[in-house]
């Protein structure tokens, strides 16, 4: 008779990474690849208190809400402002990234967190995935999660600059030997841009604009190099003074102004932040160069104008996006090279 077998499948969950990020939130299922790529939005309903929707079918719904309808975005500002919210975003992940099977042994799961996310904050992040079923949870700062999916060498002792501009926070770092040296997170990000486009429009066309529209034109037409080929995209929004719909033609040119002041700020806090390193990883940025990723690597002309202002050459990182939750994801192959980076001193967690 043939002798019963178990496949490792039957008993164990894949391990799971996931990017809860402030923006867009990725889960990576080991052997599967990235399975998940949504806004971290979710709606609720106010009467009952349940949530309406996660994601994608949330972020439509965004501005777009009936009074009892909420449409929330908890981690947006880089800190968790509402925790039930992320527990039910958490859950709602974990247990689509399972496909519906719960198996006996829940998965292992690396979560990359905003760097502002305080101790409370991540203990919170840990226990709603051991609610969700998790088997062992290992909580990082989302730099760090971009910075081993970009491949650096982080656990070396050799400087690594990386530049994460995420929609609500940008996180700077120096890495070395598994931690951050140096570090500063600004709010000057993705949703601080769409901001300086709808102000921009605002005061020089005298319309209003949606942040969908705003943040549409930053990626059709954004740039904050001088282009050879001029771009220009027509922009509907509300007339100050009549109240009535009108349309304009929007250029890089524009959106170059409009973004000034918020490319001068992240200009700053990148040159604090090397200042505050030490001589010896400073000269391995030198050489090395620095890596961005998240949305707003995508911006064009981005790395050029770093690279001029900074003198230090600039990397994209391949597919900026995605950097964040495959670093989760070769955390996940084997979470023991990596005791360094996390933020849980309980890192292995496996109380079942
Ligand atoms: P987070 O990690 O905070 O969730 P992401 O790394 O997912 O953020 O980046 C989201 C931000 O990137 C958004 O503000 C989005 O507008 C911006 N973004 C995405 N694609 C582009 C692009 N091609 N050009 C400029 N900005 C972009
Ligand atoms: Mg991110």
């Amino acid at each position: 008779m043939a002798k019963k077998r178990f496949s490792r499948n039957s008993l164990f969950s894949s391990d799971i990474g996931i990017d809860l990020g402030t923006a867009n939130t990725l889960v990576y299922v080991r052997g599967r690849g990235i399975v998940i790529d949504e806004p971290s939005v979710v709606t609720l309903n106010e009467k009952t208190g349940q949530v309406v929707a996660v994601g994608k079918e949330a972020k439509v719904m965004l501005g777009k809400t009936p009074p009892h309808i909420r449409a929330v975005r908890p981690l947006s500002h880089g800190v968790i402002s509402d925790f039930e919210v992320t527990e039910e975003l958490l859950a709602y992940l974990i247990n689509k990234a399972q496909g519906g099977h719960s198996r006996l042994l829940g998965p292992r799961v690396v979560i990359g967190v905003p760097t502002g996310v305080t101790n409370v904050e991540s203990r919170a992040v840990r226990d709603a995935a051991l609610t969700a079923g998790a088997r062992e949870v290992y909580i990082m700062e989302e730099p760090m999660a971009g910075a081993i999916g970009a491949k650096l060498p982080v656990n070396e002792p050799v400087g690594t600059m990386v530049l994460d501009i995420g929609g609500g926070t940008t996180d700077i770092a120096v890495l070395s030997l598994g931690g951050a040296v140096s570090s500063k997170s600004s709010h000057v990000a993705g949703d601080r841009f769409n901001e300086n486009i709808a102000d921009f429009v605002r005061s020089e066309f005298q319309l209003a604009i949606g942040e969908k529209t705003a943040e549409e034109t930053k990626i059709a037409i954004g740039s904050v190099i001088p282009l050879d080929e001029p771009l220009e995209r027509a922009v509907r929004g509300r007339d100050l003074a009549t109240g009535l719909p009108r349309e304009i033609i929007l250029t890089d040119v524009h959106v170059r102004e409009a973004l000034a002041p918020s490319l001068d700020s992240l200009m700053e806090t990148m040159k604090e932040v090397i200042e505050n390193t030490p001589p010896e990883l400073l000269s391995d940025v030198l050489e090395r160069g620095v890596t961005v990723f998240g949305g707003g690597a995508l911006l064009r002309g981005l790395p050029e104008l770093l690279a001029k202002m900074l003198g230090v050459p600039v990397h994209v990182a391949p597919d900026p996006l995605t950097a964040v939750v495959r670093g989760t994801g070769i955390v996940t192959e084997d979470p023991r090279p990596w005791a360094e980076v996390f933020m849980n001193e309980d890192a292995i967690v496996s109380e079942r």
